[in-house]
Formats: C-alpha cells, sequence, structure tokens
C-alpha cells in the first residue's frame, strides 16, 4: 500500500522539491502550506509521516508539533522536521516534545527519502530492538548482563555510561537532545547540567575506542550514533 505524506510547508518551492521526490520515491505526497490546513488534513485523513517547517504562518510548527503529540489520536504519527540554518533550540524543543527527526535546509532528496525510510521502517519495528544479538559500528551490548563489547573485546563501562549507550542504540542514526539522554540515564525530573552528560560522552568514546567516532556531537542539539543499519537502503 502507497505510503502517505504529508508536507506541510509554506515556501512553495521547497514543498514542491520535497513531493517530487517522495513521489518518485513511491511515496504519495500532499503539500498543506499551513498548520491551520495542516491540522485540518490530519484529523479528515491521517497520514503514515509528516514533513512538518518549522516556521510557518499562523500556527508555527513547533505549536503543530505539541498538538499533534498531546492528542492520542495523532500521537503515533512520525514528524520529520524541517528547519532553517541556525534554529538549533527549536530543534531540541520539537525533539523533546516527540518530533522523530529533524533536517536542516537546504537537504538533499536523496538525504529526505533516507530520512523518511527510515523513520517509517523504525516505525513499523523493522529494525530490531537493541538486546545481545544488536551490533551497530561494531558496538555491541548486551542488556541482560550489562555488558559491552567493541569487535568482540569487552569494555567496562559505568552505569551512566552504559545507560546512555544504550540510549543512543536504541535508535541508531537518530538525534538525541541532551536532556532525552540526561532522563534516558538518570529517570525524569533529575536536575543535571548539560555539561555532565558532554563529559560523560568524552568518557564513553574513549573507552569505545575506535567505535567512539561512531557517537557524533551534533552542535547545539545533542548527540547521535552514526548507524551502518540505517545507512542501507532497501
Ligand atoms: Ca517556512
Amino acid at each position: 500500500m502507497t505510503q502517505r505524506v504529508l508536507i506541510i510547508e509554506d515556501e512553495p518551492e521547497i514543498a514542491a522539491m520535497i513531493q517530487l521526490h517522495l513521489d518518485r520515491a513511491g511515496f504519495q505526497a500532499t503539500i498543506c502550506d499551513n498548520g491551520e490546513d495542516g491540522l485540518a488534513s490530519i484529523a479528515a485523513h491521517a497520514p503514515d509521516l509528516v514533513i512538518l517547517d518549522l516556521m510557518l504562518p499562523g500556527i508555527d510548527g513547533l505549536e503543530l508539533c505539541r498538538q499533534l503529540k498531546y492528542d492520542a489520536a495523532t500521537r503515533v504519527i512520525p514528524i520529520i522536521m524541517v528547519t532553517a540554518r541556525g534554529e538549533e533550540s527549536d530543534v531540541v524543543s520539537g525533539l523533546e516534545m516527540g518530533a522523530d527527526d529533524y533536517m536542516v535546509k537546504p537537504f538533499s532528496p536523496r538525504e529526505l527519502s533516507a530520512r523518511v525510510r527510515a523513520v517509517l521502517r523504525r516505525r513499523a519495528g523493522d529494525l530490531p530492538e537493541v538486546d545481545e544479538s544488536t551490533a551497530v559500528s561494531g558496538i555491541q551490548v548486551n542488556t541482560d548482563r550489562h555488558e559491552v563489547s567493541v569487535d568482540g573485546v569487552s569494555v567496562d563501562l559505568t552505569l551512566t555510561e552504559f545507560q546512555i549507550l544504550r540510549f543512543l542504540m536504541s535508535r541508531p542514526g537518530f538525534v538525541r537532545t541532551r536532556d532525552q539522554i540526561i532522563e534516558a540515564a538518570h529517570g525524569p525530573h533529575v536536575v543535571m547540567s548539560k555539561r555532565t552528560i558532554d563529559v560523560h560522552i568524552t568518557a564513553l568514546r574513549k573507552k569505545l575506542g575506535r567505535a567512539g567516532d561512531a557517537i557524533e556531537t551534533i552542535r547545539g542539539v545533542g548527540y547521535r550514533l552514526e548507524s551502518d543499519v540505517i545507512a542501507t537502503e532497501p
């Protein structure tokens, strides 16, 4: 069945470019040029995925994201945010509200369809959960025994480092914000400075050796574990 993507974007050229490439990639893409029409369209016929520009007239992208994630009927619809360069703080807010991914303009059509496929695959449950059989970039995690190895060699991590790594590995290829990492490592309502997370990440990278390079810093936003899983096109 053809998967439907709703593009909410007020710049006609960008919207048309996204639509063209998604149609070519085998999706059925429709465009709304403002948030109000976008919400109405989603209510009338929920799409499989939303591509959401953050800077929109009227209801902006962040508010729209908040509304979609607040409503149980629309919460499950994956959202990929589209932003201009320099809007990192909005990206952080969007990811923390539950958006699945983001792209910074200008982006390539190839990146776009790869991101859309990755998010949809993830939602469909086609990507493996992290368990002893999961290896990403040579890193293997055994969640039951709290063991980590790189290329078969065991690595000794602190509990916090282990939890951070496991969290990053649970969605390889996707950016996690510092606050999301803090919550994953220590639970909600824990006050911890973002700098502390940076220190843990630095230590974690060092212990992982060669594989530590797979933990990528996304300036102003958070961290991402580069993935050999996501990079594979079907
Ligand atoms: Ca815009």
